[in-house]
């Protein structure tokens, strides 16, 4: 163990998320300076009480014992080793939570949280667009449990309100919203669950469950804003290299036992060998890469407004964009900075939508083939900009009208912004559009 204790707390989370823990209880090491990869996927146990009591206290907390102060009897890696603990550790951190339990994937995080504060005959209210996969768990899994899910437009408050009912258990959404990139107002929607929450037993409480894998905890931290548990796929901006995947729920300390014993059960837990680059590459450099992210996505935004063949550009740090105020309220780094994220949506100019649609589809191939800088594939937040035509790509499995109803403009472009240099990406934007 190191002896010289530091304490962390005196620091900015910046610097935080480098060093976490400098004595962390769930790695014994003394000289490393990087922790090792763990790669040992079960755990010598010395005596048969060792490994008693290690089964015992395995999601079994006693009240009032910090999730860090417990330096674990690990037994085998599905249910915890070094590498994944300090990392849930530096991502409670970074998201402002009690406490933190990552996943093999931004999917089974989503499963876990939901699966973990639902069961038979409750009710999901999730907002009326939602990444793809987690809209399949909740229309063609869930109702297999009898649990059931009202989609509606949350950017209408009195919609939320109208739409809860004495089964209503967990409030579902993201924001920005993928991938028109408009705004759910986090702390609107929370204070009109604890309004309802105060009439209710602590066992019929409602959970406010935020997808917050666009923002990133950099750009927006959902539980300062009073949402109950925030999850976000690892996969994307924490990673941010684009070589793991992996998946995280932040929540309140009471539901770290019921959390870990479904990623026990159900089995989704993130490899050792990905939790290490997360650690020690990703999380770290989450803030610098952000920062730059961010200013060439403003450089971006601004030139594709000014571009004649551009309807309109869907980017939270624009002055036009129409939710700009709640975008400067909720979306700040840790600093207090205005922080609009590094993705950006824009639509072609066209009649009719088959037009758009059609014209997207051209840009899209000609950047495929001759742009250098702007790969054409799905994920986003890495360091190589990445593009998608959500309309026949990501978001195809919704009918035309249906997308145009929701705001999905066929013509429409997501646009993840890496670390290029933004004249690079603008020049091989330019050449693309030249097309049309
Ligand atoms: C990618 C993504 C997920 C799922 O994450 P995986 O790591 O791919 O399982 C969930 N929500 C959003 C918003 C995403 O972009």
């Amino acid at each position: 163990m190191r002896t010289t204790k530091k304490e962390p707390k005196t620091y900015s989370t910046e610097t935080e998320l480098i060093y976490g823990k400098t004595v962390s209880k769930k790695w014994d090491f003394n000289h490393h300076v990087v922790p090792p990869i763990s790669s040992s996927s079960t755990f010598r146990l010395d005596s048969a009480k060792r490994g008693a009591q290690g089964f015992a206290e395995f999601a079994h907390h006693a009240e009032g014992v910090t999730i860090e102060s417990c330096a674990p009897i690990y037994v085998y890696d599905r249910l915890g080793e070094p590498n994944k603990e300090m990392l849930e550790e530096n991502l409670a951190t970074a998201e402002r939570g009690e406490m933190a339990v990552t996943f093999s994937t931004g999917m089974a995080a989503v499963s876990a949280a939901l699966g973990s504060l639902t069961g038979m005959g409750d009710e999901i209210i999730a907002h009326n667009i939602i990444y793809g996969c987690t809209y399949s768990l909740l229309t063609n899994w869930y109702p297999r449990y009898k649990i059931t899910t009202q989609f509606v437009d949350m950017k209408e408050l009195s919609s939320v309100k109208k739409a809860i009912t004495p089964r209503t258990r967990v409030i579902y959404f993201e924001s920005p919203v993928n991938p028109t990139l408009e705004l759910i107002d986090i702390s609107a929607i929370s204070e009109i669950v604890k309004e309802i929450n105060k009439q209710r037993t602590p066992e019929r409480k409602i959970y406010v469950v935020i997808d917050n894998t666009f923002a990133s905890p950099y750009c927006q931290r959902p539980l300062e804003l009073g949402a109950d548990f925030v999850l976000a796929s690892l996969t994307k901006g924490i990673c941010g290299f684009g070589t793991d995947m992996g998946g995280v729920v932040v929540g309140p300390r009471w539901s770290y036992d019921i959390i870990m014993l479904y990623r026990k059960d159900f089995g989704g837990a993130l490899a050792a060998k990905s939790a290490w680059p997360i650690l020690v590459y990703g999380l770290p450099s989450l803030p610098t890469r952000m920062r730059q992210q961010m200013s060439t996505a403003m450089e971006v935004a601004t030139f594709l407004e000014n571009d004649s063949r551009i309807s309109y550009v869907s980017y939270p740090g624009l002055k036009s964009f129409p939710q700009y105020e709640l975008a400067q309220k909720q979306m700040r780094d840790y600093d207090g900075n205005f922080a609009p994220g590094s993705i950006l949506f824009f639509s072609l100019k066209g009649k009719t939508p088959k037009i758009r649609r059609d014209r997207g589809e051209k840009v899209i191939n000609s950047l495929a083939k001759k742009a250098y800088t702007i790969t054409l594939a799905v994920s986003l937040g890495h360091i190589r900009t990445l593009v998608e035509h959500p309309s026949s790509m990501t978001h195809s499995a919704i009918p035309l009208a249906e997308q145009i109803k929701k705001g999905i403009d066929p013509g429409g472009i997501r646009l993840s912004i890496g670390l290029e240099k933004p004249r690079d990406i603008i020049r091989d934007l330019s050449e693309a559009l030249k097309i049309l």
